[in-house]
């Protein structure tokens, strides 16, 4: 029998780490020493008191049950207090917060919610890729904000045009931001609401690295401007902040009604996020400041040591407020996937391509800090000798 896929999985490009993944297994096969700088997954472990709790609402067997699809009262407490407390931001536990099994799972299904066939969704680029192949599953029409480098990778809504906007259902924003590690103040997420309410857009605010940041910089949300309830959500994760990836654990939190849509949809496809890992959730959200400084800290040093080396190798390299990412122009007349590939090749280093992020990421490289600082240095040491 021949296996059709469907038209719109077949309009995907191959998931960009696959492709990636692929080429360092064979490298690792080979025996070489690599030093994978490529996927943005933390090489730290869960702090202890989070696997604790996991452990212990592992062996109860009340939690072996399915889970409620609205995510445990508890859970949605605890996510409220944190917004409370962090951002100021007031949000209704019962209406207007829904956990996700991990942010990228409700990323990949608001736009099934909200697209009909033809709908647009704004996405910028380069971007997360999930956003961009979500909206084409859903059937709807992407269309591309450029992110460059001369707007501080800044989508200019001054460029989308009154027929798109017309057509415009949804868009996606995320600062801080992967790949670039560019910030968003609050000024700019005040203009992304009043275009949003003058073409009746959902901005749907990706806000995943809102915890890791520099030099006493603290990332807004949007939510803390007035309006913002009536136009925005915002997807949230454990991932990144607690070293807890392969947990699956977030939510999206915002207006109610798109609240509800996506818990509508989501009851169709998944029954809620085992118990025990939202129990373990709620010890995450209490952890003190004090956990998330000294990562901070990890990150910092390890980003000094990249940039530095990166700029003592002549690169335009430079040190970004907010994430782990050092998102910097190739010195060097090749495409980002050759330079990818000769880095591999010649250097044992993993670096990810900036085309695997859209086409305005050409020119571009993205080391992720996900190796400890010695490494680093012994990176820029191959690199010089490249
Ligand atoms: C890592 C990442 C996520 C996904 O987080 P999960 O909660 O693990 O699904 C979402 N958005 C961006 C931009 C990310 O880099």
């Amino acid at each position: 029998m021949r296996i059709e896929t469907a038209k719109n999985l077949r309009k995907l490009p191959p998931y960009l780490f696959v492709e990636i993944d692929r080429a360092k297994r064979q490298a690792r096969q080979e025996g070489r020493d690599l030093i994978d700088l490529g996927i943005g997954d933390p090489d730290l472990p869960t702090p202890k008191h989070i696997i604790e709790a996991l452990y212990k609402a592992a062996q109860e067997p009340v939690n072996h049950r399915y889970a409620l699809d609205a995510g445990m009262p508890k859970f949605r407490q605890e996510i409220a207090n944190w917004y409370r407390k962090r951002f100021k931001v007031c949000l209704d536990e019962d209406t207007e917060i829904l956990p996700l099994i991990g942010s990228k799972e409700g990323i990949a299904h608001i736009p099934f919610a909200f697209l009909d066939t033809g709908d647009v969704c704004l996405v910028p680029d380069p971007a997360y890729p999930a956003y961009r192949n979500a909206a084409v599953l859903a059937g709807g029409v992407p269309v591309v904000m450029p992110l460059l480098e001369e707007n501080n990778f800044l989508p200019d809504l001054s460029k989308i045009t009154l027929t798109q906007a017309k057509k415009t259902k949804l868009m996606f924003i995320n600062y801080p931001n992967n790949p670039t590690s560019a910030i968003a103040d609050l000024a700019f997420y005040k203009n992304v609401i009043k275009f949003a309410r003058k073409y009746n857009i959902i901005v749907c605010s990706d806000l995943a690295y809102s915890e890791l940041s520099y030099d006493g910089y603290a990332p807004p949300s949007i939510l803390e401007l007035n309006g913002a309830k009536e136009v925005a959500v915002e997807f949230h994760s454990l991932s990144k902040t607690y070293n807890m990836t392969g947990w699956r654990a977030g939510w999206v939190c915002g207006n109610r009604d798109v609240v509800a849509a996506l818990g509508k949809f989501k009851s169709n496809i998944d029954s809620g996020i085992f118990q025990a890992i939202q129990i373990a959730g709620v010890e995450a959200l209490k952890s003190p400041a004090s956990l998330i400084n000294s990562l901070c800290n990890v990150y910092k040093e390890r980003r000094d040591a990249l940039v530095g080396g990166l700029k003592n190798l002549g690169w335009p390299a430079q040190a970004p407020r907010a994430t782990f990412y050092i998102w910097t122009r190739i010195p060097f007349k090749m495409s980002s996937i050759d330079f990818c590939r000769l880095l591999l090749k010649k250097a044992d280093i993993v670096a990810t391509p900036g085309i695997g992020f859209g086409k305005y990421g050409e020119g571009y490289v993205r080391f992720a800090l996900t190796q400890n600082k010695n490494k680093i240095k012994e990176a820029i040491r191959r690199m010089a000798a490249l």
